[in-house]
């Protein structure tokens, strides 16, 4: 695999982990914080978890919506995780807002109530095998829209709810990867961006 650039939207959130994630799999970074950020060249895009209203809210601000989406939707590999999965969403259950709009699934934000809004788990993602996932006031997937019926691929289930799916050049998780000492989701992508 040639070296890969991966862009790391930085305006809020756990991006430094993903950029540590990213370097230990021998890939360059660059932090995406305003508008000039996005004339360099990258080859994927990683969406980290945080807060979904604040970074919808700062995209917006700083301009860089516009671009970021059009750019998922001419191809560009992408990885959302928690918060990033959310700005992918096409549809939200209990949010009026939608933000790229990109992935064709519906999901719901803080799922897992208060009391449960942090929890370990492990499980089987298709491909890969078991894998620690970290859940902080997760979404999970409630459904995949009709649009993406043939496209979304489910590729992990907790407690019968979907939370990670690919669907052509968009990875989205409903935990944090970053925050496990297991690179093979952060793997997967790159490979993503190999083609
Ligand atoms: N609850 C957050 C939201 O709705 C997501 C949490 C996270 O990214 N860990 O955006």
């Amino acid at each position: 695999m040639s070296k890969k650039t991966i862009a790391v939207l930085a305006v809020q959130g756990a991006f430094a982990e993903h950029i540590d994630r990213m370097k230990a799999l021998g890939a360059e970074c660059i932090e995406l914080r305003q508008k000039a950020d996005l004339d360099q060249e990258f080859d994927g895009l990683i969406l980290p978890g945080g807060e979904s209203t604040v970074q919808g809210k700062l995209l917006r601000e700083l301009d860089m919506f516009g671009s970021l989406q059009e750019k998922i939707k001419n191809g560009l590999p992408v990885f959302g995780t928690c918060a990033g999965l959310i700005l992918l969403a096409q549809e939200l259950s209990n949010d009026e807002h939608v933000y790229f709009g990109t992935l064709p699934v519906r999901v719901q934000r803080n799922a897992y109530g208060r009391q449960l809004g942090s929890f370990h788990a492990e499980q089987e993602v298709k491909g890969i095998g078991t894998v620690p996932m970290t859940f902080i006031r997760a979404p999970y997937i409630e459904a995949i829209e009709e649009a993406g019926e043939k496209e979304v691929e489910i590729l992990a289930v907790v407690d019968n709810r979907i939370v990670a799916v690919r669907c052509r050049n968009q990875l989205g998780v409903a935990f944090h990867p970053e925050l496990d000492a297991d690179n093979r989701i952060h793997e997967m992508f790159l490979q993503m961006c190999d083609h």
